[in-house]
Order: structure tokens, then C-alpha cells, then sequence
């Protein structure tokens, strides 16, 4: 049975990216040896790191000044890596959900944090917009999109001061505008890589400017200055988003790929807003993520949720259970994901509404 995979991550990448680095794995660039088994500064790697900067740089528009990096630990190390580099004073952060919340615990041990809005009181639900991000801040944190609650920002923010952004499950989804951030930081295992790789867009004249003490591993500098390459990268996943970037070029770039999201997320939204059955979790509907979409069972059919669970599951859908902290459903739709997986969720909602 065709499986549709809906994880909302690590999640579904394109075939074509799983098939090149599975033939990688068996022989890299005719080599006869593994990517798994080469040093990381074998000649034959460096160019698959430079095409992969050169891509990043290329298809997110990235202006002079910016270092693209790729290293471990995952976006939630780049919680605290981005206080120890950009905090002095006073930092701003938007309270969209768990990540955000996670990234701002760990800034409050680098100096004061001000959250200038939360969605908390209502479970995240939707974004909140009225908020004075305070001009003297070093920096103001976003999560762009809310991977477990389905909310999304659609567009970049204006901000008094630079932004900083967590782009983990929604980077290459859309054109950005860079030059608004110092720093873009995010897991690729949500849209781009299998997990293992963190990337991270850094602009290089805002660095150096906390008083403290930096750790080595932890500076950001040292990466800048190293290539990715101060210690052991993720080789393999670094391969691996190479392939993603390249399929993402072949396939029109950001604007192809977020006209695709929308495609899919509007079909999706119309048969949940349709079905007398389900109704989505964001109330704010402009705030609905084209990433992950959620949605529980109506009241009256509370009692059927394992019952289309079962149902959607027998009928090839994978990952749809919503997050442990929101219950119901969260259909991903990454770049990867094909329309007809869309489609035949929203088969299987139509059937089971029959059913009932
Ligand atoms: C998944 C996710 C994270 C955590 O990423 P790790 O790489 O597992 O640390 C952080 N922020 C967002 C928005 C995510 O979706």
C-alpha cells in the first residue's frame, strides 16, 4: 500500500533526494568508498559544503555579509548559542509556543528577556499582533512557523531592532527577506535533510559584539572562520540537503514551493472548514501554517478520533496524530509532499464522513 507521510518531522524528503544519498552511501563520486567512511576534508567533500552555501545563498536571495553554516546540536542548541552571541542587555522574544518558549528559558541566563506578547493563554492558538518590541533591544526572536500548534507567520516582520529568527519547519517555503535578520537558525530534519545537520545564516559584522566570554564550539565565529568545518560537520546530512537544495532549484526555488504549499494547505483548510465532522485549531484563520496543518474531531464526534485514526491509518496515511500537547490531528505538508497525498487524506475525510 502507498504510504502518504505526513510526520511532521524528521519528516518525508523528495525519493530523488533519498535515492542519490543512498547511492552515495554505497559509493561516493565513483570513489568506490562510502560517504560514510571519507574524511569530511577529503577533496571530493569540500565542493558538496561549497555547493550547498552557494545554493542556500542562491535560492533565499542571502545579501553580501551573511555566512551560511552547518553544524550539530540541533535548533534546540541554537536556543542558547544565540543569547551567548547576540545577547548584551536586553532581548525580545515573541511567544508563539513550546519552541519559542524553550529558546527564551535559555536567554534568560544571558542577561533580560522581554517577551513582548504570548499566545500561552490559549494554547498557542494563533499569533499575537498587537506588541511594542522595545528599541533597545539587542534583538528580536521569532518562530516562524509553529510546528506543533499549525501557526505560521506568512510574511517577515517589521522590527525596531534585528530579528532573529527559528525557521526550522518552514525554511525554503518561502521567498524571505534576510536582510531584516542577523541570524536564521533551524533543524533541517523538518524541510530540508535527515536529522543530524542544524543550519544556520549568520550575518558576520554582528558578531563579536558581547563582552562575555565565548566557548569555542559555541561561538559562532569559529565556524564562520572554520567553513563549517572547525570539527566533524554531519556529512552525511549535509549530502544529503545538498540533494533537497538542488531539487528545490530544479523545481522553480522559494516561490515555486511556497505557491505549491499554499496549493495544498488551502485544499486541506476548505475540506476541514467543509467536513461536518472536523474543525482546524487555529482560530486566527490568516495565522494557519501551510506547513502543519491541525485539526480536531467537532464536539459531537469526539468519540470517533481513534476511530478515523484507524481509519486514515488503514488507508496508507502516516504521522497524522497531533501532538501529544494539542490531541486530534497534524496533517505536515512539507516541499516534498505531493498533492495526491493531500488529496487522499482528504479522500479519506470525505469517506468517513459518509461513513457517519
Ligand atoms: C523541531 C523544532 C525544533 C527543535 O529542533 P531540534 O533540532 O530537535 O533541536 C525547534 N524549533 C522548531 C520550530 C521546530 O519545529
Amino acid at each position: 500500500m502507498k504510504k502518504h507521510n505526513f510526520n511532521a518531522g524528521p519528516s518525508i524528503l523528495p525519493r530523488e533526494v533519498i535515492e542519490k544519498t543512498a547511492q552515495a552511501v554505497l559509493d561516493f563520486n565513483g570513489s568506490g568508498l562510502s560517504i560514510m567512511e571519507i574524511s569530511h576534508r577529503a577533496k571530493d567533500f569540500q565542493p558538496v559544503v561549497d555547493e550547498a552555501v552557494a545554493l542556500f545563498k542562491e535560492l533565499l536571495n542571502i545579501p553580501e555579509g551573511y555566512s551560511v553554516l552547518f553544524l550539530g546540536g540541533g535548533a534546540s542548541l541554537e536556543f542558547c548559542m544565540i543569547p551567548y552571541n547576540f545577547l548584551e542587555k536586553k532581548a525580545a522574544y515573541l511567544n508563539t509556543g513550546v519552541w519559542a518558549k524553550k529558546a527564551m528559558k535559555e536567554a534568560k541566563a544571558f542577561g533580560e528577556v522581554v517577551e513582548v506578547a504570548s499566545s500561552a493563554e490559549a494554547t498557542y492558538t494563533y499569533i499575537p499582533k498587537d506588541y511594542t518590541v522595545p528599541a533597545d533591544a539587542d534583538y528580536f526572536h521569532v518562530t516562524t512557523n509553529n510546528t506543533i500548534y499549525g501557526t505560521e507567520l506568512h510574511e517577515d516582520l517589521d522590527s525596531p531592532v534585528p530579528m532573529i529568527a527559528d525557521m526550522s519547519s518552514d525554511i525554503f517555503s518561502r521567498p524571505i527577506d534576510v536582510s531584516k535578520y542577523i541570524c536564521i537558525y533551524g533543524g533541517a530534519q523538518k524541510n530540508l535533510a535527515p536529522a543530524g545537520v542544524t543550519f544556520v545564516i549568520v550575518k558576520n559584522d554582528a558578531l563579536g559584539k558581547v563582552s562575555r566570554y565565548i566557548p569555542t564550539m559555541l561561538n559562532y565565529q569559529t565556524h564562520v572562520d572554520g567553513g563549517s568545518m572547525f570539527n566533524t560537520p554531519p556529512v552525511l546530512p549535509i549530502y544529503a540537503a545538498l540533494q533537497t537544495l538542488r531539487w528545490i532549484k530544479a523545481n522553480g526555488g522559494v516561490a515555486e514551493m511556497q505557491r505549491r504549499a499554499k496549493e495544498k494547505a488551502d485544499m486541506l483548510y476548505a475540506e476541514i472548514d467543509r467536513n461536518k465532522m472536523f474543525r482546524g485549531t487555529v482560530t486566527d484563520k490568516a495565522d494557519r501554517s501551510y506547513m502543519n496543518i491541525c485539526f480536531v474531531m467537532n464536539d459531537e464526534y469526539k468519540e470517533l478520533e481513534a476511530d478515523f485514526m484507524k481509519f486514515a491509518t488503514e488507508r496508507g496515511m502516516v504521522g497524522i496524530k497531533g501532538h501529544r500537547s494539542v490531541g486530534g490531528f497534524r496533517a505536515s505538508c512539507y516541499n516534498a509532499m505531493p498533492k495526491e497525498s493531500v488529496q487522499a487524506l482528504i479522500d479519506c475525510m470525505q469517506e468517513f464522513e459518509k461513513l457517519h
